[in-house]
């Protein structure tokens, strides 16, 4: 088994930020890990990454590729660029299949990511990662002071609007017909964001960059950029399909105690928890791999049975108020900073 090619400590469903790191971790603790990457990363339309202290600006697909290359300094780390299929847990760890073929492996990490459901909006893939984003932190600075369109349906929308007034006080807030509650609508009106409750029709403009948004009643409106607040989803299923607790919207899998509900599977970055960057999927990744190393130790072998500490550490600490694992308060207190200094007063 040893020698097994198809055989691994780790296998790792998901090539982005936290699939590889977590990878580069477990290999560093000299484990054997095999990653299956699908390539549809959430942000392969973005042009620029943001908010990664010391590769801040880089496109995504240069950040994946100088992963991969440190990853390639190991010999035992294998990338394998196809879709994990299906995923099932056996008396002793994980059978996997990728490409018509059966791998096996100790531990599972889920790392595969989620999709944003885009706006009904046709010709959105134009803008998106240019000029329409989803996140004001990641984007939000390239847009400082200019004309910006939030859209979204009911408070959804107004939310996402009233912390955008931190980039810029030039807002429009479009719920196409949905509009937020009273309370919600006065605040907006407290901050000057104006609200187009008729339904977007078009938008307008060139290499990526918009320049206005054409209204079913008519309308046009000069905006240079559009923020959305809609839904996302998991991009793989594999968590639900190996009885995984997690939520139909975002895979989330911690149960009420914040315990992971299979042995032997964790996840990482989006596909783990709500607020998400590849920032924190990074550190979510490494997390998880410390946790699962620490298990590993304790138990003296990697089997599943013999593991009472699972790879949780990750999802433990993925929700505030609970209280996390020694040496994860700082991360929480980050994650808190951030979020209150966007706060609108
Ligand atoms: C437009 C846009 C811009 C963004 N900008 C920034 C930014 O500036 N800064 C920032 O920090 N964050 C940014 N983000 C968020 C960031 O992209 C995500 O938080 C980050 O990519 C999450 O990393 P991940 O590894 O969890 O998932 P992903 O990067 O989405 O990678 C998941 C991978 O798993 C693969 N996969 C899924 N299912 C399977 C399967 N069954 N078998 C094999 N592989 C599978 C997918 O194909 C994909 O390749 C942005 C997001 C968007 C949408």
């Amino acid at each position: 088994m040893l020698n097994n090619p198809k055989h691994s400590d780790a296998i790792v469903v998901g090539g982005g930020p936290a699939g590889l790191s977590a990878a580069l971790v477990l290999r560093r603790c000299l484990r054997r890990v095999i990653v299956f990457d699908s390539g549809r990363y959430r942000n392969r339309l973005s042009t620029a990454m943001h908010c990664y202290l010391g590769l801040d600006g880089i496109a995504p697909e240069n950040f994946r590729k100088i992963c991969r290359q440190q990853l390639s300094r190991y010999e035992t780390v294998t990338v394998v660029d196809e879709m994990v299929t299906a995923a099932e847990p056996l008396p002793m760890g994980f059978a996997v299949q990728a490409a018509g073929v059966t791998y096996h492996c100790s531990k599972l990490l889920i790392a595969s990511g989620v999709e944003d459901q885009l706006p009904d909006i046709s010709d959105i893939e134009r803008f998106f990662g240019v000029s329409v984003h989803v996140c004001p932190y990641c984007d939000g600075w390239e847009h400082r002071d200019a004309p910006v369109a939030v859209y979204g349906a009911g408070n959804k929308g107004a939310e996402l609007a009233l912390m955008l007034r931190r980039w810029t006080r030039d807002l429009l807030l479009c719920t196409d017909a949905e509009i937020p509650s009273p309370e919600l609508r006065k605040k907006l009106q407290e901050h000057d964001i104006a609200i187009e409750e008729s339904r977007v029709l078009a938008l307008e403009g060139h290499n990526g960059c918009l320049e206005r948004i054409r209204f079913d009643n008519g309308k046009t409106m000069d905006r240079r950029a559009l923020f959305f607040s809609t839904s996302q989803h998991p991009r793989s299923r594999l968590l639900a399909g190996l009885g995984c607790n997690h939520t139909p919207e975002r895979g989330t899998l911690c149960d009420d105690d914040g315990m992971m509900s299979v042995a032997g599977v964790d996840a990482a970055g989006d596909a783990s928890r709500e607020r998400s960057t590849c920032y924190f999927g990074c550190v979510r990744g490494r997390e998880s791999r410390t946790s699962y190393q620490q298990s590993a130790h304790d138990s003296g072998r990697l089997d599943v049975a013999n593991d009472t500490l699972q790879m949780t550490t990750l999802a433990r600490c993925s929700t505030f108020g609970r209280r996390p694992p020694p040496g994860k308060f700082l991360l929480q207190l980050l994650e808190l900073l951030v979020g209150a200094m966007v706060q609108v007063d």
